[in-house]
């Protein structure tokens, strides 16, 4: 992988802004292959396309690209609030890339990917709408709370300027991989249950800690009267595909990726 970006003729473009938004898709194409299923190059979408600037040929995964001359912190900036929810409820949810580049040696700091399954609705939060005299007045955007992205959802693809060995980025990437062959409401839940986990302050945790987050889940999915039992269903789900551990009845901790026997709760 080489990290860095071929020239942009700066003279065809109007802003700095532009010209690395350029640099940052074209190295994407360049070197980037799908994390699902490692076809490359990836195809990028029409301008304007809605949350999605690459969709892999191969396997129809989506990418969209983020990109900073600084650093992404725990908040990532998105655009509006609304939409967001919208792309979530409508499982169009692209998966992330988080590019941070050197601006004067024009190549690739940092990139790490966050897998689509994993955004919940719980993990963004509305800004403040925008007060006239502003253009936009009215307009409310959003950032994404990566803290509440469970950790092995969020991975690296080049760190300190190093490039991973592509079979671990795969193999990382695809511990989430039996969230995708979920239908959309099976997903929903694990997702919305995996963001309130990462709220919990100690782990291991309780049964009755994910309990606390009933009303919340209850919102999320209207259609659903048995909360509890459905929360306790996806604990055991994670446990079973490896992401949990279950430690005693009733307690569980943060999987060692292998999955697990089956238990009854
Ligand atoms: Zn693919």
């Amino acid at each position: 992988m080489d990290l860095r970006f071929e020239a942009i003729p700066a003279a065809a473009y109007s802003s700095r802004s532009q010209i690395a938004r350029v640099a940052t898709q074209a190295w994407v194409r360049r070197e980037l292959p799908c994390l699902a299923c490692s076809a490359h190059p990836l195809r990028a979408t029409p301008e304007n396309t809605r949350s999605r600037d690459f969709v892999c040929a191969g396997c129809g995964e989506p990418y969209e690209l983020k990109s900073t001359a600084g650093r992404f912190g725990r908040w990532v900036p998105d655009g509006a609030y609304a939409t967001f929810l919208e792309t979530i409820r409508l499982g169009r949810t692209p998966n992330l890339l988080l590019l941070e580049y050197d601006r004067d040696d024009r190549s690739v700091r940092e990139l790490r990917a966050v897998h689509r399954t994993l955004i919940s609705p719980l993990a963004l939060a509305a800004r403040r709408p925008l007060l006239p005299p502003a253009r936009r007045a009215g307009w409310q955007g959003c950032s994404l709370d990566l803290g509440l992205v469970p950790p092995s959802g969020r991975v690296p693809i080049v760190t300190a300027r190093e490039p991973l060995p592509w079979p671990e980025v795969t193999a990382a990437w695809s511990a989430y991989a039996f969230m995708v062959r979920l239908r959309e409401e099976s997903r929903g839940w694990l997702r919305d249950v995996l963001a309130v986990i990462e709220r919990l302050p100690r782990r291991p945790f309780r049964l009755e800690e994910a309990y606390a987050f009933e009303e919340e889940l209850a919102a999320l999915h209207p259609g659903n009267r048995n909360v509890r039992p459905k929360i306790r269903q996806q604990l055991q789900r994670l446990v079973l595909e490896g992401r949990l551990q279950r430690l005693r009845p009733g307690l569980y901790a943060p999987g060692e990726g292998a999955p697990a026997e089956a238990h009854a709760e």
